[in-house]
């Protein structure tokens, strides 16, 4: 046995061989030597590996070839690209959460295309301070005295805990222990950051006395935080944030609620109701509040700390703070995110844009892509209703009505083959599937993606036959 893996491993190509293959000089071109081989070094070792451990018995040379090749292909182009979100998922984390406008590109490139007042205070003349340049935004769309900004909001709440709760115990409801995905889990975080978890109620149930009830000398905070994309119906109670608040206050502690997505304006309008924003959380007396930028703000990556100026002052003095501070393209993404609700042009922020998209102008919109799929791909195309959804953990239990196009894939192409093709193709394609169907979701499509949906369906529909018929 050992003799005969002994003598299969011999076959395996030698890597001069393998670096002299003509197709190889493309690749040796536009990666380099080293990347080549490396990539070979790479399969060859892998195939090894199942010789030795036996999930394979034989060596199968164009294995080794197409495998290195497609690897060296998907080394050869651009990562991080583009990608038309059909899913009907505003804030998709995977897929980067929220776009950017125009208006605020532009500033980005500005500031990040040469130098800045990044730490410099122009008026001085002296060395100023990054966070400067949204913190007087951020006070008078929320109401509070004071914010900073770092990383993101997983970094905030950490930074918040640690500066603050180190070494106290921080009270905390069973039913607000979540994990928020991506491996953010409240408790584990809670114990990073040195804070002693004090878990009070049942996951159903949090009443204001089983706060009063778990109080000791040690305790240094309350925290409250937003459940994301989970919710406990029916027999339900949790305490009233003003309620805490006024707890807080009496007992000298620090109420932090860690809000998650971060509305800032009501969003009722569209039907959604239920979250509060942050400044409702600063006027029931929330003494911190952190959240995300990129979820329904609309901006950049970025964690937001706002509330009480004493407690973010020693949140300032914190260490912690340097390690996670926020990058100048960040800063001035997000500074006129701010901007343009301190404008009152809501519209022009794409994700809010895409969650107040009225009905009729989603089945507008399906029908235009609907009926140039038939047109030019010739495939079987109808509007269609749809649920959507916020995204980002807020409004889980709130579906939005949405507007599709219902494509049936080519003959003999299952609607699980046409989602990957449309996910391998030049400009990827993330759609979803319903029946045997594949439905491309209007409302997160971006100006300029039906044109680009098309193209990819012809050319995988490869033009044959037409049916245009009406919709
Ligand atoms: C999304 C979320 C986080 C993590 O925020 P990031 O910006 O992804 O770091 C933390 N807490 C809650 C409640 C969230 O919804």
């Amino acid at each position: 046995m050992r003799d005969e893996i002994r003598s299969l491993l011999r076959d395996l190509p030698s890597m001069d061989e393998l670096l002299q293959k003509r197709w190889t000089g493309r690749f040796q071109e536009i990666l380099g030597r080293e990347a080549v081989r490396s990539t070979f070094a790479d399969v060859i070792g892998e195939v090894r590996r199942d010789l030795i451990k036996g999930r394979i018995n034989s060596i199968d040379p164009g294995h080794i070839e197409s495998e290195a090749r497609s690897r060296l292909e998907k080394y050869s182009r651009k990562s991080l690209r583009r990608v038309i979100n059909a899913t009907g998922v505003v804030v998709h984390t995977n897929l980067g959460r929220s776009c950017l406008g125009a208006g605020v590109l532009e500033n980005v490139m500005q500031a990040s295309g040469c130098y800045s007042n990044l730490e410099y205070d122009l008026e001085e003349g002296l060395r100023g301070h990054r966070n400067s340049h949204v913190e007087w935004l951020l006070t008078s769309i929320t109401g509070a005295d004071s914010a900073l900004v770092v990383n993101n909001n997983a970094g905030a709440v950490l930074l918040c805990l640690a500066a603050l709760g180190r070494d106290r115990e921080v009270i905390v409801s069973r039913g607000e222990l979540v994990e928020i995905g991506g491996s953010f889990r409240i408790p584990d975080i809670m114990e990073f950051s040195g804070a002693l978890m004090k878990e009070v109620g049942t996951t159903n149930r949090t009443h204001l006395s089983d706060y009063l009830n778990a109080l000791s000398p040690a305790t240094g905070m309350i925290l409250k935080v937003h459940p994301s994309n989970f919710r406990v119906v029916g027999f339900q109670a949790e305490a009233a944030r003003e309620d805490l608040a006024s707890l807080a206050r009496e007992k000298d502690l620090i109420f932090m609620e860690d809000l998650g997505s971060g509305v800032v304006v009501d969003l009722g309008a569209w039907g959604l109701q239920g979250e509060p924003t942050v400044r409702q959380c600063i006027e029931s007396g929330v003494d911190i509040v952190t959240f995300s930028g990129d979820k329904l703000l609309g901006g950049p990556q970025i964690g937001v700390v706002v509330g009480r100026s004493q407690i973010l002052d020693r949140i300032r003095k914190f260490p912690l703070l340097r390690a996670l501070r926020v990058d100048k393209m960040t800063l001035a993404a997000f500074e006129s995110t701010l901007r343009l609700y301190l404008e009152k042009k809501t519209d022009e922020i794409p994700t809010l844009r895409m969650i107040s998209q009225p009905l009729k102008e989603l089945e507008r919109k399906a029908r235009t892509l609907a009926s140039g799929i038939r047109r030019s791909a010739g495939l079987r195309a109808k509007a269609v209703a749809t649920h959507d959804a916020v995204g980002g953990g807020a409004f889980p239990a709130t579906d939005l009505d949405g507007f599709g196009v219902e494509v049936e894939p080519p003959e003999g192409v299952t609607d699980g083959s046409l989602l990957e093709s449309l996910r391998k193709s030049p400009v990827p394609v993330v759609a979803s599937a319903r029946d045997g169907k594949v439905i491309f979701h209007v409302r997160t499509m971006l100006e300029g993606d039906n044109k680009d949906v098309i193209e990819v369906l012809k050319n995988l529909a490869g033009q044959e036959g037409s049916h245009d018929q009406e919709n």
